[in-house]
């Protein structure tokens, strides 16, 4: 029975940055992983997929982009050799190929049940990843059989969808992409657009994302929001990692012929029926936009020698009058995409430590279970917490906290 101090589980972006941080700290450990370093990026994103962030904002504990495109945005498999060049830097101690089966207490410690053996282990961080799983909602089980359906993690082009058009349901970061891609694939689309947080790619001649860092947005704590859960449910930033920096908001979109509709409500065979709250969730969206782009003024104006842009805020979305019932054979849809969101899924895990909701109670990543720990969780501590740049706060967080209360060995 292999032993050890610490099994991570997890060698995604999170757990390699947990590891980095004990190997500082000494703490012997392995990473196990069920498939490769970076499996989630290899297997579960589309292939014209490039990341949201722009690449300087990919630090990790020790280490940072330092290819020629800092301002550009990483394609998967960049990614993943980011990771692969991370982890070869510190001779991270990565075990491949072991999905963990079950993970529980021995009273003393852990045992870690894995396909190849057992690991007993005095502490475990959970870095399973917050987006495991792609949330179907149940909409999903009316849908007549020979329209094909698939989750934004099982699209990989529009070949994956047969000839025609796509309803695409979901309008955050990966609904806006796919409805895009499909849309410039000449598919006709319709996108059924519910609450959403609406972005500009620049604003000001910097990126959006360059604001909210340098603005300390991006570091705010759990702690600081007026409502946690309403943090925790906050959706994704519609934007995308284009090279030619296009938008893809729902203005863009229904530029090169998008189709919007509401929330979808129900799915009957092939009758799809949306809510008409399509003009208030935009004017939301609208409002939320106002209110950061008013702020990043704000703090340009308090600096007038940086030499920011003028203040260029991306057109209104114009709400078009979508009946509230489409028949998607009429309207020739062949396919639906699920793009409504992911949840953290955790089957292996027998400890008591999940919600009604199955997500992980903790306070920073600390559990209640002695010894058990967890990174990568959204606003796990800080809204990054969840964001490639994040981790490497909760990362060090977490070892301190074990070196705190590390006895002797
Ligand atoms: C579509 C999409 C786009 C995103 N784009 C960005 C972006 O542009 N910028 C950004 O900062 N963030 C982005 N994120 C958010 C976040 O950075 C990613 O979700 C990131 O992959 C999370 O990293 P992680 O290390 O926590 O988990 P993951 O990368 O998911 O890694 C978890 C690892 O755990 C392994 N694993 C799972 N179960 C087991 C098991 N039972 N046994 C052993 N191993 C197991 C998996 O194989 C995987 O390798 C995006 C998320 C999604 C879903």
């Amino acid at each position: 029975m292999p032993r050890t101090d610490t099994v991570i589980i997890g060698a995604g972006h999170a757990g390699l940055a947990m590891s980095r941080c004990l190997a500082d700290r000494e703490v012997p450990h392995v990473v196990l992983d069920r498939g490769r370093l970076g499996e989630r990026w290899r297997t579960a994103r589309w292939d014209s997929f490039r990341l949201l962030t722009p690449n300087w904002l990919s630090r990790l504990p020790g280490w940072t982009y330092r290819g020629p495109e800092p301002d550009g945005f990483m394609s998967a498999d960049e990614f993943v050799r980011y990771l692969a060049s991370y982890a070869r830097s510190f001779d991270a101690p990565v075990v491949p190929h072991t999905p963990v089966t079950r993970g529980g207490s021995t009273g003393a410690g852990f045992a870690v049940h894995t396909a190849q053996g057992v690991w007993t282990a005095r502490r475990v961080v959970i870095a399973t990843g917050y987006h495991s799983c792609a949330h179907v909602p149940r909409q999903a089980a009316g849908l007549a059989h020979d329209v094909a359906q698939l989750t934004a993690s099982g699209y990989r082009s529009p070949r994956s969808l047969p000839d025609g058009g796509a309803l695409v349901v979901g309008a955050s970061a990966s609904g806006v992409q796919i409805a895009y891609e499909l849309a410039r694939a000449g598919r006709p689309v319709i996108l059924a657009v519910g609450r959403h947080t609406r972005m500009p790619r620049r604003y000001r001649d910097r990126d959006i994302l360059w604001w909210l860092d340098r603005m300390g947005k991006l570091d705010r704590t759990i702690d600081e929001a007026p409502d946690a859960g309403s943090a925790l449910a906050e959706p994704s930033l519609q934007l995308a990692g284009m090279e030619d920096e296009q938008p893809v908001d729902l203005a863009a979109l229904q530029e090169i012929g998008v189709r919007l509709a509401g929330r979808l409500r129900r799915l009957d065979g092939t009758t799809a029926e949306f809510d008409g709250d399509l003009s208030a969730t935009v004017g939301a969206a609208r409002r939320r936009l106002a209110r950061v782009l008013a702020e990043i003024d704000q703090y340009a104006a308090s600096r007038p020698r940086a030499g920011f842009g003028p203040p260029d805020p991306p057109p209104d979305v114009p709400v078009p009058d979508m009946p509230s019932r489409i028949d998607l054979r009429r309207a020739g849809v062949t396919g639906v995409v699920w793009a409504t969101g992911y949840r953290p899924w955790y089957p292996w895990l027998s400890l008591p430590v999940l919600d009604d909701c199955g997500r992980i109670r903790h306070r920073r990543g600390v559990t209640d279970v002695p010894g058990l720990y967890a990174i990568g969780l959204r606003f796990q501590y800080r809204r990054s917490s969840s964001l490639v740049d994040g981790a490497r706060h909760d990362a060090a967080y977490l070892a301190d906290h074990m070196h705190r209360l590390a006895v002797p060995r």
